[in-house]
């Protein structure tokens, strides 16, 4: 049956699944979502035989009904290849009581992989069925990690330019390193003058220009994003819960039809939202548990049923889970008011009017399969510790967050469900933090020197991407001011 997709914020126009990808975002300023949630057409028993490649097509079939089987596949062969240094693509490892779902062997070493190295060739497929003959000229603001990821999968992918622009001091060292090496003719990498809000509200000026639409389009350009709210990052990220299961499965950790518990580091809700997904087509998922750091507006909101924005934002060891609006929760609250459109624009309006919005106890019941939990920052790097010191397996702290509310969950409820944990970065991306959890003398050594004594104590090859920016030229060396982002664009695309 074919999926169809409209915004959270307006009934009717429903768009296939090529063109939400390549819009990326509803005009309404909604989020596309699918009209139901189609169920998983294979076995338990058969997924458990699939490769990576082959859950991924059947998951993905399922929603993104109008890509031909040979375009998906394509598509799927050219994402997951030897960029990821695995051949599982996403391997199990069981430590402590647990299974850690590695999404990490991607070419950034970090889990945006797993939907940005397939995102590139969605679209230009996306582009071709629509009979587009645009460039797409991909435009990001990043903060760090999105915009290396995105990078990375566009780079030298035909009919694509990516142009990222980053606040000039406000990445770390090796963040910044990793994005102005980046090779490929079609990519640019700006710093600009300013902090992230500044590159951010750049950004969707550009985006929201219609006169620079039109002159785009003149010279055969069109803009689009690669941002997590995109339904093509959402629906590739489901297929990795999938193969989890499949793979327990397979290894006879588990029985067929055995529900397991999946905890998730959340940051903007897409990787948890996308196991909520999972659940919903079949997968014998119970709890859901939606792990926060100290920014825990979610804990709060499933504690509370309010959602509140109106806070202290705290920089934690754990970067990519520093945020107070979550972007996908939007989807989840479409779901639990009714699927009804109208109401939720109303508790959307509230949440950029007030900063927050209060959900009905009738809305609370929809939530039951989630439990809510967060981590301090000394809980975290006491739970990097405690794995290190038990076990021997290293985890980054984004990972450790989740770790850690694993913990308190399970010691709070005596739930004793066996439990997958997303994650969601390689310890390699967060080194420092990571050695300094694991002993304090480590402090005192530089950046290298700690990656090598990381691959020491954790018996793990470096991974290539950390290798990689040792020793590589930087090729981007851009610069601009705030007020010249345009201008920068229109010179890297001759306009
Ligand atoms: C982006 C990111 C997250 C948060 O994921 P969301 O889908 O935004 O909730 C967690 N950990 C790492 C390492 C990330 O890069």
């Amino acid at each position: 049956m074919e999926v169809l997709y409209s915004s959270t914020r307006s009934k009717g126009n429903p768009v296939k699944a090529s063109e939400a990808i390549l819009q990326g975002l509803p005009e309404d300023g909604g989020l596309f979502v699918p009209d139901h949630i189609p169920a998983l057409d294979k076995s338990l028993k058969e997924l458990a035989g699939m490769t990576y490649q082959e859950t991924a097509y059947e998951v993905m079939k399922l929603f993104l009904t109008d890509f031909t089987e040979e375009e998906l596949k394509t598509c799927i062969e050219r994402a997951y290849d030897s960029k990821f240094d695995t051949e599982a693509i996403a391997p199990l490892t069981e430590a402590g009581g647990a299974w850690y779902l590695e999404l990490f062997h991607g070419s950034t070493i970090a889990f945006k992989d797993m939907a940005l190295s397939i995102l590139p060739h969605l679209m230009i497929t996306a582009a071709r069925k629509n009979h587009i003959r645009d460039e797409i000229v991909i435009l990001t603001a990043t903060s760090g990690d999105t915009g290396k990821a995105a990078l990375a999968g566009f780079a030298n992918v035909e009919g694509t330019r990516i142009i990222v622009f980053y606040p000039k001091n406000g990445v770390s060292p090796i963040q910044e390193k990793q994005m102005v090496t980046q090779k490929g003719d079609n990519t640019l990498v700006v710093g600009i003058h300013g902090n992230f809000d500044d590159a951010q509200t750049g950004v969707k000026k550009m985006f929201a220009d219609r006169k620079l639409a039109e002159q785009m389009r003149a010279e055969g350009f069109r803009f689009s994003s690669a941002n997590s709210i995109n339904i093509g990052r959402l629906v590739p990220q489901i297929c990795y819960y999938v193969y989890a299961y499949a793979t327990l499965l397979k290894e006879g950790k588990i029985k067929e039809g055995e529900r397991i518990n999946v905890v998730v580091p959340t940051g903007n809700f897409g990787n948890i939202l996308a196991a909520f997904y999972a659940k919903n087509m079949g997968l014998p998922i119970g709890k859901l548990i939606c792990a926060s750091n100290e920014n825990k507006v979610l804990y709060d909101f499933f504690a509370t049923g309010t959602y509140d924005k109106n806070r202290e934002f705290v920089l934690t060891s754990s970067p990519s889970m520093d945020i107070l609006i979550s972007s996908n929760l939007e989807r989840l609250i479409y779901r639990i008011v009714g699927n009804d459109a109208d109401k939720n624009k109303e508790l959307m309006a509230a949440l950029s009017g007030q900063g927050k919005y209060e959900i009905t106890e009738e809305m609370k019941k929809g939530l039951a399969d989630f439990y809510g939990g967060y981590a301090s920052e000394e809980e975290t790097a006491a739970e990097i510790a405690r794995l290190y010191h038990s076990c021997g397996y290293v985890i980054d702290t984004h990972t450790a967050v989740a770790s850690a509310v694993y913990g308190k969950y399970a010691a709070e409820t005596g739930d004793g469900t066996k439990t997958v944990i997303a994650s969601t970065a390689s310890p390699f991306k967060f080194t420092r933090s990571v050695m300094n959890a694991i002993d304090k003398k480590y402090n005192a050594m530089g950046d290298f020197e700690l990656v090598d004594e990381l691959s020491k104590i954790a018996n793990t090859a470096v991974p290539w991407a950390i290798e990689e920016i040792r020793s590589a030229p930087v090729v981007h060396d851009r610069q601009c001011d705030v007020d010249k982002m345009e201008d920068t664009v229109k010179a890297f695309l001759h306009l």
